[in-house]
């Protein structure tokens, strides 16, 4: 439970005495109760707050996964006028942002949701959440250096965590090799990183797999709710 100025403030209302005056002035309501006291507190993950009847927290929790294509950048403007990942979620109302990022040329799965702790949750480095992408890389990687990401490897900003890695595909032909990398970590970056300090440079990256959740038969460019089952196993 948090004093509701406090919650008011935090959501962007105004600032925390302003809020206050909003609450003293009886324009609050706290689910569909006016609370005009300043000493009222709220549970800002369950409670639904109004300002003038506009509801500011409490809004349905959203979940859903996105197949973003590559060529979408993973934030909510973009200066040079690229494409966003919200351009693909025109029929969603609610306000909804990326559970970590994907690079702008990485496609695959990428969680989207409107509520704050599930996305804290899944992103803080505490959580170690599995995140399998596949990378086809340039040349074919010895048996050697994969082990090496496997174990962990030096990046400019410390060492890697161990990895499980797999090849799925190897092409002598275009000189190139596809491989699955599950990281536990989510650094900026990182798996490029990763396989650049081999020698093998990413030339696609796809994230096919979050925590227990797959991409399945989702289309690029397509997003779709999870059910509660799945949200559930994620935390
Ligand atoms: N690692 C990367 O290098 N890029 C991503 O988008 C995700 C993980």
């Amino acid at each position: 439970m948090e004093r509701l100025q406090k919650i008011l403030a935090q959501a962007g209302v105004a600032s925390r005495r302003k809020c206050e005056e909003l609450i003293l002035a009886g324009q609050v309501e706290v689910n569909g109760e006016k609370v005009s006291e300043l000493g009222a507190k709220a549970d800002p993950a369950v409670d639904v707050i109004s300002v003038n009847g506009k509801v500011i927290k409490g809004e349905k929790k959203l979940y859903l996964m996105f197949n973003k294509p590559k060529g979408v950048i993973t934030s909510a403007k973009d200066p040079e006028g690229r494409k966003i990942v919200s351009d693909f979620l025109k029929d969603i109302k609610e306000r909804v942002y990326p559970v970590g990022r994907l690079d702008y040329d990485t496609e695959g799965l990428l969680l989207l949701t409107n509520d704050g702790q599930f996305a804290n949750l899944l992103t803080h480095p505490k959580h170690h959440v599995p995140k399998t992408y596949l990378a086809t890389v340039k040349g074919v990687p010895h048996g050697t250096s994969l082990e090496q990401l496997a174990q962990g490897i030096q990046l400019e900003d410390g060492m890697t965590a161990p990895a499980e890695l797999e090849y799925q595909d190897v092409d002598p032909e275009k000189k190139q090799a596809t491989i699955t990398i599950t990281i536990h970590e989510g650094r900026n970056r990182q798996v490029r990183r990763m396989f650049e300090a081999i020698g093998h440079p990413v030339i696609r990256l796809k994230r096919i797999r979050f925590g227990e959740l797959g991409l399945q038969n989702l289309q690029r460019g397509k997003y779709r709710h999870l059910t509660p089952k799945e949200v559930q196993e994620l935390l």
